[in-house]
């Protein structure tokens, strides 16, 4: 099929191994890319398998429009068994590697075995090479970076890990061009465990597109809307940043480990201080509204900010200083750690000693103490340790309550949004597909803006629209969905988009379908590899049932657990699955998953 390179390259780090298999058309139209691949390869050759095991696969993939001429494109999925949550994990991040992999002629990379030493995977068209990779282990991800590019050329896409998924810490990430990530839940530790410091790509093919001409002309079509949208300015000053004020304004801003939802110290590190800090910005290939934006830290380093690192790095934790909560970031980065378990673990431990259930005193916003918890995390040393297999764990080990304030859903901990006062997002981060991830359904600005407090099937119904759009098509697509999100970039392009490249006429009804595919698809392997998996793991934690947030426009708010369990009951009657949340038999039918039914029981 047109737009699509020639399948798939399976890499054996064990015997050295390199295949090239195909990826026939028909995986093409009921999956379409990066997510759906990654599952549909999951789901048939992952079993069962210790995730930080050498049974355990790790997928890079994109899809149809990942990497072509057209906007935010350059996104690729990384997927594997989380060593976090145990169940489906993966993430996408903005990288080149996306860019050169398409240029490569392959739609999916699969990673399997395990490396008796220090490797990585050069990957040049037809040539892939598995090398020796001694000198990079041990080095932060900027130095490996840079070490990559001297030995590989600039003209290479690079996915690598830092020391933390060296470690193989469960949340470590995968990191690309200084400070680009993705794959929060362990994706960086399933590398690790594999002894695979980074892919390392470089494509010269032309790709096989439909229709060229017709793609540049709506590429660039689609590049000028987007700069001449109304909200792109301030977009182009804050970034996700802006939301940071927004979420304050709306008492959902996470503070001192989701407690509240305002934090009095907001104003020294909303979007308005980065605007007077910026030292730059960056940003993910193929993209026109890049929204890195960089200050210099306390050690007069780039760090890269948005509002998920900075909501869970600062008021989450208790610091009140951009420039604090922008070198945790950068430390973060350098260790390839994910920034939303971070910031939620070192909230973890701040709670936990001010109750008085660790001996260690850590107060909120006590820096200092920040700065070291972000390196024994990443070593999985001392008190880090605790939390570095996620505050689930954690709160298993010390007991005492502490579930209730683990601030995690499925064991991939919560990001930077508090919903206390927002049952629909609530309900969002209850059925992400990998754990309580705010990027499948985004619905709190939508739920602020209409329809805050009801509990309603209308609310549930919003919610899987977005999961569609979001989680089932941007992902499998594969490109960043901010364009649409953040700036108002029209949906109607991206069915043009795809008929230019592929050739084929698909509505958005057909998308959806494949979408509902992959998410029944993600939930029978949660079911597989966790037997006792169901209804209980889709609700937050007791904080949001059970203590009301006591300060702000808020206060008193809290989450009404009846009506919550009711909003869950008719998400699974509008997804085709049975009350205990596992796809019925008809519903996977429906979606061509016969076999599935039968695995799932
Ligand atoms: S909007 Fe941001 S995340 Fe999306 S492609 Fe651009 S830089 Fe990357």
């Amino acid at each position: 099929m047109n737009g699509y390179g020639n399948g798939l390259l399976r890499i054996n780090l064990s015997d050295g191994k390199v295949t090239k298999e195909a990826i026939f058309d028909a995986m093409k139209r009921d999956f379409l890319g990066g997510r759906g691949f990654a599952i549909k390869i999951l789901w048939d050759e992952v079993k069962n398998v210790d995730p930080l095991s050498e049974k355990n696969k790790i997928v890079f993939s994109i899809g149809p429009l990942s990497g072509q001429l057209l906007p935010s494109s350059g996104k690729m999925v990384i997927a594997s068994k989380s060593p976090l949550t145990g169940g489906y994990g993966d993430g996408n991040i903005g990288t080149m590697a996306s860019v050169y992999l398409k240029k490569a002629g392959y739609d999916a990379v699969v990673v399997e075995g395990k490396s008796g030493k220090p490797c990585y995977v050069l990957i040049e068209d037809e040539t892939v090479q598995i090398l020796d990779a001694n000198d990079l282990w041990g080095k932060n991800s900027f130095e490996a970076q840079d070490l990559l590019e001297k030995k590989h050329g600039r003209n290479s896409g690079i996915v690598l890990i830092g020391p933390g998924g060296e470690n193989e810490v469960p949340i470590a990430t995968v990191m690309s061009q200084h400070g680009r990530a993705g794959g929060r839940p362990g994706m960086g530790a399933v590398m690790g465990a594999k002894n695979l410091k980074a892919l390392v790509i470089k494509g010269t093919k032309n790709v096989s597109n439909f229709d060229d001409a017709k793609l540049r002309e709506l590429g660039k079509k689609g590049y000028d809307e987007i700069k001449g949208k109304e909200s792109y300015d301030f977009w182009m000053r804050q970034g996700t940043m802006q939301a940071f004020e927004w979420c304050n304004e709306n008492a959902c801003l996470p503070t001192h480990n989701f407690k509240e939802g305002v934090f009095e110290f907001a104003k020294e590190l909303d979007g308005y201080v980065l605007e007077r800090l910026h030292a730059g910005r960056k940003g993910c290939p193929m993209c026109n509204m890049q929204c890195g934006h960089l200050i210099k830290d306390a050690s007069d380093r780039e760090a890269e900010l948005d509002y998920e690192n900075i909501g869970m790095l600062g008021p989450n934790i208790g610091i009140k200083s951009l420039i604090q909560a922008g070198q945790l970031n950068r430390m973060a980065d350098e260790w390839g750690l994910d920034t939303i378990s971070l910031g939620s673990g070192i909230g973890f431990l701040m709670e936990a000693s001010e109750k008085g259930l660790i001996s260690e005193k850590i107060n909120w916003g006590d820096f200092d103490a920040a700065q070291r918890l972000v390196g024994e995390i990443g070593r999985g040393e001392g008190l880090g340790k605790l939390v570095s297999r996620g505050v689930k764990v954690a709160s298993e080990t010390i007991g005492q309550g502490s579930e209730k304030w683990a601030m995690q859903i499925k064991g991939l901990e919560i990001s930077a949004y508090n919903c206390h006062a927002c049952p629909g997002m609530a309900l969002s981060f209850g059925t992400s597909p990998i754990g309580a991830s705010h990027k499948d359904a985004w619905i709190i600005a939508w739920e602020i803006a209409n329809d805050r407090f009801s509990y309603n099937k209308a609310k549930v119904e919003k919610l899987i629209e977005f999961q569609r759009l979001r989680g089932g098509f941007f992902e499998s697509a594969t490109v960043c969905r901010l364009p649409w999100v953040e700036v108002g970039f029209g949906l109607d392009w991206y069915p043009e988009y795809l008929e230019a490249v592929t050739g084929e006429k698909k509505t958005w009804e057909d998308f959806h379908q494949i979408g509902d595919r992959i998410y029944n698809l993600i939930r029978a392997f949660w079911k597989r590899e966790n037997p006792g998996f169901g209804r209980k793991w889709d609700y937050p934690p007791d904080r949001w049932f059970d203590d009301a947030q006591s300060r702000g426009k808020m206060k008193g708010m809290k989450i009404d657990r009846r009506k919550y369990d009711q909003m869950l009951s008719w998400y699974y009657e509008l997804r085709g699955w049975d009350d205990n949340g596992i796809p019925r038999r008809d519903t996977l039918e429906r979606s061509g998953l016969n076999e599935v039914a039968k695995a799932i029981g």
